[in-house]
């Protein structure tokens, strides 16, 4: 793979915007992408595999709980940073952004806010500090847009629950040290689970043959009579607003993050237009390929607008589940379409893993697809706005 020459762009000068931490955070993680994920990454999705050895990094520049509370491990920061953080992990690779979003998002938060103070202190340090890695088991095999409809679910037997059921599609599944599990009890109300691995019965196997997010680990969970001790369930919250509330975080993350494969495509193709030359002349000097940067910009300095006045309302506790879903679908939209565009103007060479552009365009279908497909937050935008719900 080339050398990482990542400029970020700035169109609207939205430097002038952040704080001094913001930049802070946002600089620290743009060098240890440049030095730690870039050079190894395109090696990592050839083959198909995670990266572990970046986990310490991740860990380091607190990409794990950026906005949990200090007191529980994490880095104590507000939105913007953790948006930024997630812009400029996701600039790398979306499959590594997916690592730490899962790990923050779907697995600290759900601890942090429904977990008793001995869960948190069990839990939160050790995966702030990466010693533990943990996943989040929503979908199921036959129920992924429609969550609620879920299978899986677990009996009080006096002294400990029993589990039962299965979950696919989760990020870090196959080497996770513990999982929070959404599942239904007797009465059909849905509560969220600790469940650790080791324990008899809870298995992960890996799922194959990805296109997309080769470099992260996606697998399922499996629970055969799995004995869950009774201090494992997350009593803050049930049903199903308890895991929706880490989508909302999850997603605001993904919203962010998804600028940063868009940045990564335009800069590369950029670069390449202008020193590439056909017909005597740089094609940057053609009015097609010009049409194609010029709303690349536009396009990628609107997503940052949206993202940093979602980031604004999310620090007033103000964002509402419709407004993250219209940012999550529109930027993540708005990635894609740059990916692909990006991979016409480098020609033959877009398709190579010399460059990024095509690794971003695969990850990007995915990223289109999990936390709410784009269809789906279409329908959360028109139930918004209109007061119907026109899912079923
Ligand atoms: C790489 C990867 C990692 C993932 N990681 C996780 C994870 O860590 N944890 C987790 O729990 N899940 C995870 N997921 C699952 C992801 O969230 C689901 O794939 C997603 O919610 C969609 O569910 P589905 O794949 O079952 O598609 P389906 O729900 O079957 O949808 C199929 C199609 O039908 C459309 N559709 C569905 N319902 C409607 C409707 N009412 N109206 C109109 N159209 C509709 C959808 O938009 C979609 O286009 C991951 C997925 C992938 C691909």
């Amino acid at each position: 793979m080339k050398p990482d020459l990542f400029e970020s762009p700035d169109y609207y000068m939205l430097d002038d915007l952040l704080s001094d931490e913001h930049k802070l955070v946002r600089n620290a993680t743009r060098d240890w992408v440049k030095r730690a994920v870039s050079p190894i990454i395109e090696d990592y999705a050839q083959k198909a595999e995670f990266p572990s050895q970046i986990i310490n990094g991740l860990a380091e520049i607190g990409a794990f709980g950026p906005y949990i509370p200090s007191t529980y491990g994490g880095a104590g920061l507000d939105q913007i940073s953790y948006g930024l953080l997630m812009q400029e992990i996701e600039r790398g690779d979306s499959g590594v952004r997916s690592t730490a979003s899962v790990q923050s998002s779907l697995v600290m938060y759900p601890i942090f806010a429904y977990g008793t103070e001995d869960q948190r202190k069990k839990y939160l340090p050790k995966l702030a500090s990466g010693e533990f890695m943990g996943s989040f088991g929503l979908t199921e095999p036959n129920h992924g847009s429609n969550p609620g409809g879920m299978e899986t679910k677990f009996k009080d037997m006096g002294d400990h629950y029993l589990l039962n059921g299965a979950k696919l599609w989760i990020s870090n599944a196959p080497f996770a040290d513990i999982a929070v599990v959404w599942a239904k009890n007797e009465e059909g109300r849905i509560h969220g689970l600790i469940v650790e691995r080791g324990m008899e019965g809870f298995s992960t196997p890996e799922t194959h043959n990805k296109w997309s997010l080769r470099a992260s680990a996606t697998g399922e969970l499996i629970f055969d009579d799995v004995k869950v001790p009774k201090e494992n369930l997350l009593p803050g919250k049930n049903g199903l607003g308890a895991p929706l509330g880490c989508l909302d975080s999850a997603r605001y993350g993904i919203a962010w993050g998804a600028i940063g494969a868009a940045m990564d495509c335009y800069d590369t193709a950029l670069r390449y237009a202008k020193e590439r030359t056909q017909f005597g002349k740089p094609i940057a000097a053609f009015q097609l390929q010009q049409k194609k940067l010029a709303e690349m910009i536009t396009e990628i300095t609107k997503a940052q607008l949206l993202a940093y006045r979602l980031g604004q309302l999310k620090n007033e506790g103000k964002a509402t589940t419709a407004q993250i879903s219209m940012a999550k679908r529109n930027n993540v939209e708005m990635a894609l379409k740059i990916a692909r565009e990006a991979r016409q103007i480098l020609g033959g060479m877009g398709i190579t893993g010399e460059y990024s552009i095509m690794r971003h365009m695969m990850n990007l279908e995915s990223v289109v697809t999990y936390e709410g497909t784009h269809d789906i937050h279409l329908l959360i935008t028109g139930a918004d706005i209109t007061g119907i719900q026109a899912f079923k």
